[in-house]
């Protein structure tokens, strides 16, 4: 039996109003019809913490302003830099004939340059894991892109398995995995009466957490409180891990900026690989390349063997390829070259260490001039924590009057970009500060 012909009952209604008369092809129905209000129930989304800051910076007309909201990299003058290393890498590639490039297979070989550079960076140039090939990478957009396609390939295969987040995190940590639909926790990480790392709790929530949860680490740098644990304390961590059977996932955001020195900032990840664990790990190469508009990243899976590896590389090829194909291709060239050749990377090396310990510098200046004024509290977590981030441990209040009456702006859980500390504005900071703090 011929099965009917159905027809959706919009396009028949639709269909018919055009049919009975050309002439009422406009007719008021069919307008009516066309003004289905498909987006009347979108209301604007949340503002992103970060990005207002940004926009209530750029609209100040105050010539004192300062913007400690981006966790960008800025030079003494507050300019944002353009290092060395990328100018030479970009007039290595300058010949290059980007158009056979951009061919498909030629795209997935420079790829694969820059995925097995980026994991020697994080695993260690002379890993077993790197000699023996026993991982699946993917070129990355950027670390949020990194971040994304993982969310994705851990709610494809285990999808009842949260993710813990260390409270605090990066702010759009809970947004990517959610948007993945994987269920979102956190661990306790931050002490804020010590404004350090709240070592006991953190551990008792790793034990407490069920078997073989994922668990988001930051390996240095941590966003937003500059508190890292020590080597021993990843140690435990890492030994605890093996006892639970998590999953570490490392998002590795700010590579050398904590230390200045690109494998010592790498040494949580090197504690787990010698522990023998399967680690995730997503690179960035947006802050310590200071590539932000390239969204240059990496994806990383370390897997049992190799066939496994296959296995996982062919999943994350095919999620990617569903979102956006392939990533574009001349942030990927500068971030190879760089870190391909020899001269360009030694070069690179240094400049990440000029950036660190200007920002290093900065957070020593910082706190002895709330030092020298007398400051009633206690500072010396400027100097304690690490990276692009100090958490201040001002009030929400407190930020709201340095935005105020100082034109300060930051975010208002109190998190400071050290990088927009500059020597010219470094003692307009300081006053402010302590303007706001002295009669707590
Ligand atoms: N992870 C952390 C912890 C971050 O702070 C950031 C940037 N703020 C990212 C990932 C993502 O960075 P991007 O996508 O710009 O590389």
């Amino acid at each position: 039996m011929k099965p009917k012909p159905r027809i959706n009952i919009i396009m028949w209604r639709f269909m018919g109003s055009r049919l009975t008369s050309s002439t009422r092809c406009m007719s008021t129905s069919t307008k009516a019809l066309c003004r289905f209000g498909w987006w009347d129930r979108v209301s604007p989304a949340a503002k992103d913490p970060i990005t207002g800051v940004t926009e209530a910076f750029l609209a100040d007309t105050n010539p004192h302003k300062i913007n400690l909201g981006v966790g960008a990299y800025r030079d003494d003058e507050g300019k944002p830099v353009v290092l060395q290393c990328v100018r030479n890498a970009e007039a290595k590639i300058a010949g290059c004939d980007f158009i056979n490039v951009g061919r498909e297979s030629n795209a997935t070989a420079v790829g694969s340059k820059l995925v097995e550079e980026s994991v020697k960076l994080a695993y260690g140039k002379d890993a077993n894991v790197v000699k023996e090939g026993t991982f699946a990478g993917l070129q990355a957009l950027s670390g949020t892109g990194a971040c994304r396609l993982f969310a994705e390939f851990q709610r494809r295969f285990h999808p009842e398995s949260p993710i813990y987040f260390p409270d605090p995190t990066w702010s759009n940590h809970p947004n990517i995995w959610r948007d993945a639909q994987v269920p979102v926790r956190t661990f306790q990480y931050y002490h804020p009466v010590s404004k350090g790392l709240n070592f006991a709790a953190l551990m008792d929530d790793i034990k407490n957490a069920p078997d073989a949860s994922f668990f988001l680490l930051h390996p240095c740098a941590h966003n937003p409180t500059g508190v890292d644990p020590t080597a021993e304390q990843w140690r435990e961590i890492s030994y605890q891990f093996k006892v639970k059977s998590h999953f570490p996932f490392f998002d590795v955001a700010y590579q050398g900026f904590a230390s200045g020195d690109l494998d010592m900032d790498a040494q949580a990840i090197r504690i787990f690989l010698e522990d023998g664990h399967l680690i995730g790990c997503a690179q960035s190469f947006a802050k310590n390349m200071g590539l932000y508009g390239h969204r240059v990243g990496c994806l990383s899976v370390l897997c049992a063997d190799a066939k496994q590896a296959v296995a996982v590389q062919s999943q994350l090829q095919q999620i990617a390829r569903a979102m956006y194909s392939n990533p574009p291709i001349h942030g990927l060239l500068l971030v190879s070259t760089i870190l391909s050749d020899p001269e360009t990377k030694a070069l690179w090396v240094k400049e990440v260490k000029v950036m660190a310990n200007r920002i290093q510098q900065m957070r020593s200046t910082l706190r002895e001039s709330l030092e020298k004024l007398a400051s009633p509290l206690n500072w010396e977590h400027i100097t304690n924590q690490v990276g692009m981030f100090c958490f201040s441990g001002l009030t929400a209040d407190q930020v709201d009057r340095l935005v105020r009456e100082f034109h300060i702006y930051l975010t208002r859980d109190g998190r400071m970009s050290m990088a927009g500390v500059t020597t010219s504005n470094v003692s307009y900071l300081a006053n402010a500060i302590h303007e706001v703090t002295r009669y707590n």
